[in-house]
């Protein structure tokens, strides 16, 4: 299995030969400010006690202080969370946002704990986190089966050990705690709109695109959603228990966001109009596919919007779109990268790409540090707007230095980390 820190050096190495990037700072990047690893021992509902890992990863804080995801899964280890605490510096870089890099997580499968349980362990890892963690410091967020509930946990705790309410440690809230209109979204949005001013780019009609995604998480199903409103047609979604391709479409995205909460799977969710029935498989000439499967299908457009690590080199011959749109954070390595390019597979990097979340987060901890509260409609043409310049940018250097669009954002994230280091933060 490829090492995502070993996809992110070779990413950060092959853009900054580019633009012969000042070597101290190339340095700075191939190394991580702080690797905090904390032992919880979680008193469980039978009265044992189960010990876990938890991890926050500081990348670089260059930009401003340390931003990024809270991952709760059994695949969370020190290799996994120091690519993608450093693809968030990137990240940050490139949508510019004054934040630098950071994730971290608690290895284990959060499906078999109970809520009391999980909400223990969370105040137990914040109560950990808290010297390391604070508004002007380092403000984690939601990721992987991390949610709004879960940040009002950490809110709550650690206001109590810093002895005042401090909405502002944490973005991804419940909107009644603080959280910004439009974050839960924003992620989906953002790819949306990256996607669709690629489109425009390419003088490609989205009415006549077909998509598949993969994983139907915050995600995945808001990209989704939004992708169907502008007309481009879904006809594959999997996720972690499997997946549905129908190749006229597979209808409303509700339809099957209800199907999946009642039925807790996505297979068999054969939705044409308002029906939902697993009946209908044979009339709306469905299947059920693998997730590795719906990678491969003839369409336009993939989207990976679950884990890392998706494409590799012994798929990546085997796509047959024409673009794929990074939401989840590496989901190509960088050998897998290298067929695409070759193959003329247009790849919107995750670090434009999934920008639009951190985006709303910095949003979110703007208005909590100084006491607004925007709306939905704010948000979303403040969030627009951003997207469309970070989109813009990377075409534009995509075109001049004829980079792909990886190297493209690479690039305009790594001059805008070279002009903060030589004014002299760093
Ligand atoms: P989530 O926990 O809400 O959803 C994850 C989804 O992936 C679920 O539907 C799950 O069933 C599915 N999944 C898991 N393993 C799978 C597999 N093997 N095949 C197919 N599907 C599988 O998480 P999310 O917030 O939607 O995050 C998804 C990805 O997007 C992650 O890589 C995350 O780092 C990235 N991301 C999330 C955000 C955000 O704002 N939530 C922002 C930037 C990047």
């Amino acid at each position: 299995m490829t090492d995502p820190w070993e996809t992110a050096q070779k990413q950060l190495q092959d853009a900054a030969a580019k633009i012969a990037l000042n070597p101290t700072l190339l340095k700075s990047l191939l190394t991580h400010d702080n690797n905090i690893q904390v032992s919880l021992p979680l008193k469980m509902d039978d009265g044992r006690t189960e010990t876990f890992q938890g991890y926050r990863l500081q990348h670089n804080n260059l930009l401003g202080p340390y931003k990024g995801g809270l991952r709760y899964h059994l695949d969370v280890s020190e290799g996994e969370l120091k690519a993608l605490s450093f693809w968030m510096s990137i990240k940050n870089a490139v949508i510019d946002v004054p934040f630098g890099g950071a994730k971290g997580g608690i290895a284990l499968d959060p499906k078999k704990l109970s809520e009391a349980e999980l909400e223990r362990l969370t105040r137990l890892f914040t109560q950990e986190l808290a010297k390391h963690i604070g508004p002007y410091k380092d403000v984690p967020a939601p990721d992987v089966n991390t949610s709004p509930k879960i940040m009002a946990w950490i809110v709550d705790e650690y206001s109590r050990i810093v002895g005042k309410s401090t909405p502002a440690v944490v973005t991804g809230k419940p909107i009644e705690k603080g959280g910004s209109e439009g974050r839960t979204e924003a992620t989906g949005l953002g790819g949306s709109l990256a996607l669709l001013s690629a489109l425009q780019k390419l003088n490609l009609d989205p009415k006549k695109l077909t998509v598949a995604i993969q994983g139907f998480g915050n995600v995945g199903r808001y990209v989704a959603k939004f992708l169907q409103k502008q007309g481009l047609t879904i006809v594959a979604l999997a996720d972690s228990k499997g997946g549905i391709h129908i190749p006229d479409g597979v209808g409303e995205i509700e339809h099957i966001e209800r199907f999946k909460e009642e039925k807790g799977f996505l297979a068999g969710s054969y939705c044409v109009g308002s029906v939902c029935d697993i009946e209908n498989r044979g009339k709306v000439g469905g299947q059920d596919i693998t997730s590795q499967e719906l990678l491969e299908l003839p369409v336009d457009i993939i989207i990976p919007a679950a884990l890392e690590n998706v494409i590799t080199s012994e798929n990546a011959s085997k796509i047959n779109a024409k673009i794929v749109l990074e939401m989840a954070n590496g989901p190509t390595t960088a050998e897998a990268d290298k067929i695409l390019a070759d193959k003329g597979v247009l790849v919107i990097p995750d670090i434009l790409a999934n920008s639009g979340g951190v985006a709303v987060s910095y949003f979110e901890w703007y208005q909590n540090l100084h006491n607004e509260k925007w709306s939905l409609e704010e948000v979303e043409d403040k969030l627009k707007e951003k997207m469309i310049i970070a989109t813009e940018a990377v075409f534009e250097i995509q075109d001049e230095l004829k980079v792909t669009l990886r190297e493209a954002a690479y690039i305009v994230a790594l001059r805008r980390l070279q002009n903060a280091s030589e004014k002299g933060k760093r």
